[in-house]
């Protein structure tokens, strides 16, 4: 599932602010052999180029966090604009063929133009911000979508406190009526970290499928381990 055009140029003006040249399709070479790139490159016209700067999963794993809360990702996260759906209009949802892009429609009603690949290896880590590449997932999705996928990203180590103070943080500038608003952030990470668990788990008995189903089962257990002891402190 491929974005179409008008969704190419939505993204391309919704994500001015986080893509600062706009247009650009920032691909660190390393990445293009992992790409569906030619493909790609038929379809949206996509300016590849090699920038040589690493990515956040090259920064040393305890730096990744303070990096990103510093970064001004989290900020543009913030700041897209809603955009009206399908969905909202009446329409037929996406066909959701992950169980991330399902759990996040039933939590989530305000849909923003979402990168939909946003892992640690997608950002890359610049002089003076980031740029995001692997926009080969991009479309019109719930903004809980992006927001879950980095700020609860096994591979930038932090604390669950962390993560979810940010977490509530991007979701206090949801739509007033998303019930994302008034739901328990704790329940609400739970139900997206086992739908990732689930993702995860489909793509197969892989070296990295099962790192990363590991990593996030993890992240579950220590998020029971934080709801029972803030149950046992109330
Ligand atoms: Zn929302």
């Amino acid at each position: 599932m491929y974005p179409n055009e008008h969704y190419k140029r939505a993204i391309e003006e919704r994500y001015s602010s986080i893509v600062p040249q706009s247009g650009l399709r920032a691909v660190p070479m390393a990445h293009l052999g992992a790409l569906p790139a030619t493909r790609n490159a038929r379809d949206f016209e996509v300016d590849f180029r090699y920038i040589d700067v690493p990515s956040l999963c090259e920064v040393s794993a305890d730096a990744r966090w303070s990096w990103l809360e510093g970064s001004g990702l989290l900020r543009d996260l913030k700041a897209r604009s809603a955009v009206t759906s399908k969905r909202q209009k009446g329409g037929a949802e996406t066909s959701a063929t992950d169980n991330l892009l399902a759990a996040s429609q039933t939590v989530c009603t305000c849909d923003a133009c979402c990168h939909g690949n946003l892992d640690p290896g997608n950002v890359l880590v610049t002089d003076d911000g980031y740029l995001l590449v692997g926009w080969d997932l991009a479309r019109i999705a719930p903004r809980v979508y992006d927001e879950f996928s980095i700020v609860f990203h096994p591979d930038i180590p932090t604390s669950i406190e962390n993560r979810l103070v940010q977490f509530e943080d991007l979701v206090a500038r949801h739509d007033d009526s998303c019930p994302l608003r008034s739901a328990d952030s704790v329940d609400v990470a739970y139900m997206l970290l086992e739908a990732k668990i689930k993702d995860c788990a489909s793509w197969g008995d892989s070296p990295e499928a099962n790192r990363l189903v590991a990593s996030y089962s993890d992240m579950l257990a220590e998020l029971k381990g934080y709801r029972a002891s803030t149950m046992a402190e109330n």
